[in-house]
């Protein structure tokens, strides 16, 4: 099997004490709708493949020990300030499956070698630095995500644990369902009133990239600071996976890490 190639975020690139990248599916040992690079324990894929791909992709960027999260698209955030939190609760390689997994939807560290992965198929991953503090996030932000803004409530654990500034903060929104693709039919009982802004005038189309770049800017995020790929997961079935464009799919994941 190649080596999987992350994308990375160009203004990230530039700090050398940080691994990230964002994992397209091209390359992996999964079969059928799960083609590829699938991380996704929960997605019916056989689990044994997915810890394989799950090593294949974490040897590529030298990690060993990451966090993954139960993700329910609520508004918890994971901490991890100490060794003791983060025992029992990494992935540490094949056969090494973490004996306790927070249910949360965004996690926050300044342990170093440490990776935070965040898995979707549509949904945001939404991760943040802050070179000042050595701090590391990753958020998961679906459009429930967004209605419940956990990047502001993730943001909030940073200031208020690690007394991190959002100026120094540096966010990079992965490949997710663009405004292209975000149809929201039965918007008017899903979405609140504060967010149809974001919709298109004349068609139930939203705009999930625009809430998080304002969402970011409202916890103090600098808007040059945010770099989104705006590539749309349900356009580029070739490159990530994606829930609305099939059903039974993968998921692939974003992983960012301070370095030893
Ligand atoms: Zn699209």
């Amino acid at each position: 099997m190649a080596v999987p190639r992350p994308l990375t975020f160009a203004h990230l690139d530039l700090f050398p004490g940080l691994v990230h990248g964002v994992f397209p599916r091209t390359e992996g040992y999964s079969k059928g709708p799960f083609l590829g690079l699938n991380v996704g324990l929960s997605t019916g894929d056989d689990p044994d493949i997915v810890n394989q791909n799950r090593a294949l992709m974490l040897s590529s960027i030298g990690l060993t020990r990451v966090l993954f999260l139960n993700q329910v698209h609520g508004s918890d955030v994971a901490v991890l300030k100490s060794e003791e939190d983060a025992a029992g609760a990494l992935w540490e390689g094949q056969g090494a499956i973490p004996s306790k997994i927070f249910k949360a939807d965004a996690a926050v560290t300044n342990l170093k070698g440490v990776g935070l992965a965040i898995q979707v198929a549509d949904c945001q991953a939404v991760v943040l630095y802050d070179p000042q503090k050595e701090l590391i996030a990753n958020v998961h932000s679906g459009w429930r995500g967004s209605v419940a803004d956990i990047i502001g409530c993730c943001i909030n654990t940073m200031v208020t644990q690690f007394g991190c500034s959002p100026v120094s903060i540096r966010a990079g929104i992965s490949p997710s369902l663009g405004p292209c693709c975000a149809q929201f039919i039965n918007y008017k009982q899903e979405i609140p009133k504060a967010l149809w802004q974001y919709k298109k005038k004349d068609r139930p189309y939203f705009d999930f990239w625009q809430i998080s770049r304002d969402q970011l800017g409202a916890h103090g995020v600098l808007d040059k600071n945010i770099e989104n790929m705006r590539l749309c997961t349900r356009c580029r079935t070739d490159l990530f996976y994606s829930f609305r464009a099939n059903k039974a799919t993968g998921r692939f994941a974003a992983v960012i890490a301070l370095k030893i």
